[in-house]
Parts: structure tokens; C-alpha cells; sequence
């Protein structure tokens, strides 16, 4: 146990991901200034053994209960706690023996330990865009009456977080989210009805997890991250622009009142962000590739083609409607994607799984959280009826 009360004591919650894996390097890089007390994944076991082998943690969590065998007796020598289960995850959430959250689960799943560390007083690194997706409204509230800190780690957020230190009695006029348009960009529906998983799954700029690399590839991502910015950044719809940037240099500006536009800038890498969010307030140093204008000369800007790529005009009308729509579409969407990976339906059948749920399921205004979870159960349920899953 890392006893070194100097250090920002860590939990990273999905360890074996690509954020995860990731936030575990920029530990790595700094063991001065941050310990790794928790990690955990679903069913990666041996990942999360060398992992934990490696990092010292106090406590690892298996999800997949059938791997805790495993994962007990792999650490048997070492005095690391093993727990295995969801339920496991959020008592975990709750221990005294962390600092801060690395929220990097992928998915709904991430939802419920992050509301358990936010109850526990525990500051939140946010790289689970879903988590505010779905309930936005009670993740940021219950984060202000426990006077909690949400810093983003999409990077996007991270780029409009950055823009806004030092600006707290500044208007926002707008933030403008950049997007790369992922691998299709300028295609049409009749290329786009027959792209298989591994072409959706190359991303041209950022190598990260199959499920956001989906949702980039739908232009889904960039209407989580309209949702996202929204709670994050207390906006109004109006607010929130989306602006196609293939060279992913430029990750988000802020507008201010006067008309100024801050940028942040710099090579696509996950780990600027994981590091910033993980130091914040402080910036510390960082061997990670610098831009070089002579090799990235030109930055370009265009629409985006919600026609074509319709999940994002879905998201827009999430974005605006409010209520439950987010938390369903956030559903329905996950469902189609795990579909896609298995080939069971096409790129374009995805938003069309997404749109008959979203008409489906009934509207409720102001959803308690009981009625969120309610409400993504129907429509998991609906959308995998559809797909006949
Ligand atoms: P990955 O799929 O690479 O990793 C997901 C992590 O969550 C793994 O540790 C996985 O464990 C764990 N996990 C999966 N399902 C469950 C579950 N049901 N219960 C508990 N743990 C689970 O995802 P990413 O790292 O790409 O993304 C993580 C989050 O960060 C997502 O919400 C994504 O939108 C967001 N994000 C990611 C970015 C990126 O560059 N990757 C950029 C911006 C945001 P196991 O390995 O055992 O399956
Ligand atoms: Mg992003």
C-alpha cells in the first residue's frame, strides 16, 4: 500500500482500456507525484494482474465474477484487496483510500460507481462521456452539493476546460466542439451501407476503444460529446457548434462575448488530457511529441453532413428535447454498436435502431434517477428486440 500521503492517490476504473492503459503510462512517467490505489477491469484478468503487479495498488476489481479466482491467486503474494462484481465496483467507489476517480469505464457501466465516488466527496477526472450523457443533470448537481470537482478528459472538454481558466466572470457566447469526421468523412449512404467493422474500427487520428471508435465513426461521438459539453460547461444548445477538423490539432474553442475565440491546441494524443485533468490545477512536464507547424501546416475547417451521418442530427434533437431522450439514445446506441461489432446488422442500420427507440420510448421531462435507469432498461430492451439480438 502506497502510504505516501504527498502523492494524488489514483483510482482508475477501467485500468485495462485505452484511457486507462494510458493514465497508467503518465503514472508511470511521474511516481512522485501520483500512486495508482485502484484498478480495476470487466473481464481482462491477465491485463489487470500485470497491472497490479506492476503498480503496487491497494485494491484491483475483477467485473466478471467467474475471473476472481484467477486474479486471487495471482496476487496472492502480494497484499494487494481483490473484489470481483459491479456490486464490488461501487462499494469500491465509496473506500476512503483514493483521491481521485479516473472515470474510463466505457459505457452506462461507468455510471453508477462515478455517482458513488461523487456521494463520497471523491474528485472526478471524466473520460465516461456516457455518465453525463444519461444523466447529466443529477451527476452535475450532486456534484456541486458535495462540492466536488468534474474535470473533463475528452479531449474536446479538456481543450474548452483549458480555454476557460482564468475566465469565471466571462460570458460564454459559444464553444465550438472540433471533430476529426472520423474514416468516412465525404462519404455517402451508398459507401457507407456496406463498410464492415474493421474499416469503422481505423480511425484516422486517435487509436482508442472499440465502442468510441464506432461512435466516431457515426459522428455518434460528437453528439455525446454536444451532451457532455452541455452539463459540463452549464450551455444551452445554441451554444454548442460542432465544426469538422480532419488534422484533430485544434481540439475545441471557446467564443466569448466580445467575439474573441481561445483555441487549445496540439498533437492528437489522450494523454494531455489524462495528465492535465489527473495534475489539475497544476500543469506539469511532459515528453509527449510536440506539434511541428513545418509538418501539420494547414488546418482546415467544413460542416458537418448530418444527412448522411444522421446519428449526430439524433443527438441534436436529444440535445434539445432534454429529458429522458439523451439516456435512451445513449441505450439504443449501445445496443447497436455491440450489434455492428458482431456483424449483425449494418453502419446504417445503427441510427436506424437508434431513431424507432428514441420514438418509442416514452418522454419523461424531469427524470428522477430511478427513472433513468428505467428508461435505458426499455430501451435496451426495444432496441434489441429490433436487431432480434
Ligand atoms: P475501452 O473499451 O478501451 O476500455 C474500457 C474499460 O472499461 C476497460 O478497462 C474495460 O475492462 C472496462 N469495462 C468494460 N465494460 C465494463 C463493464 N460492464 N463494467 C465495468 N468495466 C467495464 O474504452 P476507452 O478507454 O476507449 O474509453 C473509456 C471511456 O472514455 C469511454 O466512455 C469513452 O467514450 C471515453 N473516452 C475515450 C477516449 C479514448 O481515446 N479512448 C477519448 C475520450 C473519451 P476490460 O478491458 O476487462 O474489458
Ligand atoms: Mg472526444
Amino acid at each position: 500500500m502506497n502510504k505516501d500521503q504527498t502523492k494524488k492517490r489514483i483510482a482508475i476504473f477501467g485500468s485495462t482500456g485505452s484511457i486507462g492503459t494510458q493514465a497508467l503510462d503518465v503514472i508511470a512517467a511521474h511516481p512522485d507525484k501520483f500512486s495508482a490505489e485502484v484498478l480495476t477491469a470487466q473481464s481482462n484478468d491477465e491485463l489487470l494482474i500485470r497491472q497490479a503487479l506492476q503498480f503496487q495498488p491497494n485494491i484491483v476489481v475483477i467485473g466478471d465474477e467467474k475471473k476472481y479466482q484467477q486474479v486471487r491467486e495471482a496476487l496472492a503474494s502480494t497484499d494487494i484487496k481483490v473484489f470481483a462484481g459491479a456490486r464490488a465496483l461501487d462499494e469500491v467507489a465509496a473506500m476512503d483510500c483514493y483521491d481521485l476517480m479516473l472515470a474510463a469505464i466505457v459505457g452506462y457501466a461507468g455510471l453508477k460507481p462515478t455517482l458513488k465516488a461523487i456521494d463520497a466527496g471523491k474528485a472526478i477526472a471524466l473520460a465516461n462521456k456516457e455518465t453525463l450523457v444519461v444523466a447529466g443533470d443529477i451527476i452535475m448537481q450532486k456534484a456541486v452539493e458535495n462540492r466536488v470537482p468534474v474535470i473533463p478528459v475528452d479531449s474536446e472538454h479538456s481543450a474548452i476546460f483549458q480555454c476557460l481558466v482564468g475566465e469565471t466572470r466571462n460570458r460564454i457566447e459559444k464553444v465550438i466542439l472540433t471533430a476529426s469526421g472520423g474514416p468516412f468523412i465525404g462519404r455517402k449512404p451508398n459507401y457507407l451501407v456496406n463498410v464492415k467493422r474493421e474499416h469503422a474500427l481505423q480511425h484516422p487520428n486517435w487509436s482508442m476503444g472499440a465502442k468510441i471508435t464506432i461512435d466516431s465513426a457515426t459522428l455518434m461521438n460528437k453528439g455525446l460529446e454536444m451532451i457532455e459539453a452541455k452539463w459540463l460547461f452549464n450551455l444551452r444548445p445554441e451554444q454548442i457548434q460542432v465544426v469538422i477538423h480532419p488534422q484533430s490539432i485544434i481540439h475545441s474553442m471557446v467564443q466569448f462575448e466580445d467575439g474573441s475565440i481561445k483555441a487549445q491546441m496540439g498533437l492528437p494524443d489522450m494523454k494531455l488530457p489524462i495528465q492535465y485533468a489527473m495534475a489539475f490545477p497544476k500543469r506539469i512536464p511532459s515528453d509527449f511529441p510536440r506539434y511541428d507547424f513545418k509538418k501539420v501546416s494547414t488546418l482546415t475547417f467544413e460542416e458537418p453532413d448530418t444527412r448522411t451521418f444522421r446519428n449526430l442530427a439524433l443527438a441534436q434533437e436529444a440535445l434539445e428535447k432534454g429529458g429522458n431522450l439523451p439516456c435512451v439514445m445513449n441505450a439504443a446506441n449501445e445496443i447497436a454498436v455491440f450489434a455492428f461489432l458482431r456483424n449483425r446488422i449494418n453502419f446504417l442500420d445503427m441510427t436506424d435502431v437508434i431513431e424507432k427507440t428514441m420514438q418509442k420510448i416514452p418522454f419523461i421531462e424531469k427524470p428522477s434517477l430511478e427513472e433513468y435507469f428505467e428508461s435505458d432498461g426499455e430501451a435496451r430492451n426495444f432496441a434489441a428486440d429490433i436487431i432480434k439480438l
